[in-house]
């Protein structure tokens, strides 16, 4: 990775860390979750209101922890807003991947997704834990009933 872009990445970390984006409870949600990650002390509590298409119309998340986890959540949630479940589960897929350093068998994310901006985290084995805490709340929200 080159200086620039990792300094790029770094940028987004520290921007969507310090204001996330989509913080908060979604009134009229019809999916929620909550998420910890006992390693860290990361809360997360996630919901969106998934419509009759299965597009995934407002999606909010609050909770506490490292600027990692907060990132994240906060990235996830612009990504996935407006977006098919079914895409947004093949991104999970992808995103989990990239995080664990597995980026050449991803099939839809490439290096211009702000996602990419977490990918540092696959030399720190306990940041991984941070990074996908938002993407498992976000998994258990749509299995919940
Ligand atoms: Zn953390």
């Amino acid at each position: 990775m080159n200086d620039l872009l990792k300094e790029l990445y770094q940028e987004i970390i520290l921007d969507h860390g310090q204001e996330p984006r989509n913080f908060g409870t979604c009134e009229n949600h019809n999916k929620s979750a909550d998420g910890h990650n006992p390693l860290c002390g990361d809360k997360v509590h996630l919901s969106f209101y998934l419509d009759e298409n299965d597009i995934i119309n407002d999606i909010k998340f609050s909770g506490e922890g490292c600027a990692i986890s907060i990132a994240s959540a906060s990235l996830m949630t612009e990504k996935l807003k407006g977006m098919k479940l079914s895409e947004a589960q093949s991104i999970f897929n992808d995103f989990t991947k990239l995080v664990k350093g597995d980026a050449d068998t991803l099939e839809i994310l490439n290096d211009e997704d702000s996602l990419y901006a977490l990918k540092g985290v696959e030399a720190f084995p306990m940041r991984v834990k941070c990074a996908t805490l938002a993407w498992h709340t976000f998994k258990s929200a749509v299995e919940n009933k």
